[in-house]
């Protein structure tokens, strides 16, 4: 990486992509989200050596909604190990991230654990091992992000448990498979709390740099994961993390990462750096439009993806 000003790096990027403020939609089939200010920019970085980096509306929670599905794997692998493949794969879907297509052809088991089908399996799993699924969840994303303020958003949940045709449609068939193990309302409820946690760009990049020091929590030096375990969730982001516009991503960034439709992007550089990115608008594929042109630029400015 060249050495970097990044204060002037986001500077800049935030200038060249002015003209384009206006593109893309936010998510409006999810109630809620729709009273979002669409107009909101944000980005933080947090670098193991160099420190944090920010501008925008970096401080400001929002919705992360599926980026809260590595949070969910994150702790379905620390409680059963391998044995979570035989549920779910590895493989990126291709299709959208509430399509029903693969499970009919797949036998319910659904393509990866970031589409919806395969993050309600994985809450499903959550819901066998838990004593009390939605307070153990919160506590294990507070845990790894150090902070001991991170709320779900009941309105949010609600919302979506209004407008859960697709979701219900995804966890019967799943059931009739043998993929659901469990009461299918207390799992999509699970679910729909998972995707409803607020954070801000600075509090996500900080919970994602366990995946950048290979499993180690910075602050406590406590191991979330092991290194072969860290290294599945970044492959599995790097693969399966922008719904069916993951190989646009590494072309266009080359990092691995998650999105969610309420905007935000977090990606990461083993060994370096992690950052999120919030702007409310979607491009087609529901991935944040300028998020993902924020994030090109970045790693283009600073001549450091993977790759
Ligand atoms: N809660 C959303 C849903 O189930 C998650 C979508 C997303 O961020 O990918 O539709």
């Amino acid at each position: 990486m060249k050495d970097i000003n990044f204060k002037t790096v986001f500077n800049d990027i935030f200038i060249e992509l002015q003209p384009l403020e206006n593109k893309g939609v936010a998510a409006s089939y999810i109630p809620e989200l729709a009273k979002i200010d669409p107009d909101k920019l944000g980005i933080h970085l947090v670098h193991v050596d160099k420190g944090n980096f920010y501008q925008g509306d970096s401080q400001e929670r929002f919705s992360i909604q599926s980026i809260s599905k590595v949070f969910s794997l994150t702790l379905a692998m620390r409680i059963i190990g391998s044995e979570l493949w035989s549920r779910v794969g590895v493989e990126p879907s291709g299709t959208a991230f509430n399509s029903l297509i693969q499970l009919e052809v797949e036998n319910g088991i659904p393509r990866n654990p970031f589409i919806n089908a395969g993050a309600i399996v994985i809450c499903d799993v959550l819901m066998s091992y838990l004593d009390n699924p939605k307070v153990d969840l919160l506590n294990f994303v507070r845990k790894i992000a150090n902070n001991q303020n991170l709320q779900y958003n009941e309105k949010v949940a609600e919302s979506e448990k209004l407008t859960s045709d697709r979701n219900k449609a995804l966890i019967y068939l799943m059931r009739d498979f043998g993929n659901i193990h469990n009461d299918v309302d207390e799992v999509l409820d699970l679910y729909f709390y998972l995707c409803s946690i607020e954070m801000n760009c600075c509090e996500l990049a900080h919970s994602f740099m366990f995946l950048v020091t290979g499993g180690v929590d910075l602050t406590s030096g406590e191991m979330i994961v092991n290194p072969s375990q860290a290294k599945r969730i970044n492959a599995v982001m790097q693969l399966c993390g922008f719904y069916d516009e993951a190989g646009e991503f590494a072309f266009k960034v080359g990092l691995p990462g998650k999105s969610g439709v309420g905007g935000g992007i977090v990606a990461l550089h083993p060994g370096k750096y992690a950052v999120a990115v919030w702007s409310p608008r979607l491009n087609k594929k529901g991935n944040s439009y300028m998020g993902m042109k924020v994030l090109e630029l970045l790693t283009t400015k600073m001549e450091d993806s993977i790759f």
